[in-house]
C-alpha cells in the first residue's frame, strides 16, 4: 500500500494547473502540449515512472482540464483566468471527472496516533491509476482545504496563473505582473 500525500499545501495542485502559462506574446504556452511534455512534467512529480501512452497523455489533459475548471469555480465571485473564461469544463462534468479519479484509487483510511491523531489515506493503485488519482485528490485537497478561500487568479495582462493570496490585497501572482499591470493601466489613462 502506498500512502497518498494530503495536498491541502496546493503544491502538486498549482505545479499542476500552472502547465497552462502565458508565452509572452498574448497568447498560451502548454507543457502538456506533446506527450513529450506530459512525460518530462511527469518525470518531476512521479519519477520512476514509464513513459505514457497517447491515450494516458490525453486523460492526463482532461484531469488537467478538470482542475483548472474546477480552480475557475473556486476563486468565484472573484474572476477566473483568460483561459476558462474562453472555454472551461461543466461544474458537474469536472466533479465527476475528479472524483471518477479519486474513486479508482480504491482509498482507505490510515489513522496515526502519536502525540496527536491524524487521517491519511492509501492505496494499492499503481502506474497510470495512480497518476490520475493522486493528482484529482491533490486538487480536491486543496480546493476544499484552508488555503482555498484565499485562491485567486492572476488579472494582469496576459497573466493566467492562479495564486494563493499572501495578503488579502494581493492582486498579482508576482511582482513582474503587477508592474506589467501598472504600466498597461498607465497607457491606458494617456491614450
Ligand atoms: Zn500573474
Amino acid at each position: 500500500m502506498r500512502r497518498l500525500r494530503d495536498g491541502a499545501d496546493g503544491i502538486t495542485a498549482l505545479a499542476l494547473v500552472g502547465t497552462v502559462a502565458h508565452d509572452g506574446e498574448g497568447g498560451v504556452a502548454d507543457r502538456f502540449e506533446d506527450d513529450a511534455g506530459v512525460d518530462a512534467w511527469l518525470t518531476e512529480h512521479f519519477p520512476g515512472l514509464p513513459p505514457r501512452t497517447a491515450q494516458e497523455c490525453e486523460r492526463l489533459r482532461a484531469i488537467r482540464f478538470a482542475a483548472r475548471s474546477a480552480f475557475a469555480a473556486a476563486v468565484a465571485p472573484h474572476p477566473a483566468s483568460r483561459v476558462e473564461r474562453q472555454r472551461r469544463m461543466s461544474d458537474e462534468e469536472a466533479a465527476r471527472r475528479l472524483a471518477d479519479a479519486v474513486n479508482d484509487l480504491e482509498p482507505r483510511v490510515v489513522i496515526d496516533i502519536d502525540d496527536a491523531v491524524r487521517r491519511g489515506l492509501e492505496t494499492a493503485a499503481e502506474g497510470q491509476v495512480l497518476v490520475e488519482g493522486a493528482l484529482a485528490l491533490a486538487v480536491t485537497d486543496f480546493l476544499t482545504g484552508p488555503l482555498a478561500p484565499r485562491l485567486r487568479s492572476c488579472q494582469a495582462p496576459r497573466c493566467v496563473r492562479y495564486f494563493v493570496q499572501d495578503h488579502g490585497r494581493q492582486q498579482w501572482c508576482k511582482a513582474s505582473c503587477g508592474n506589467r499591470a501598472r504600466v498597461a493601466r498607465h497607457a491606458q489613462r494617456h491614450r
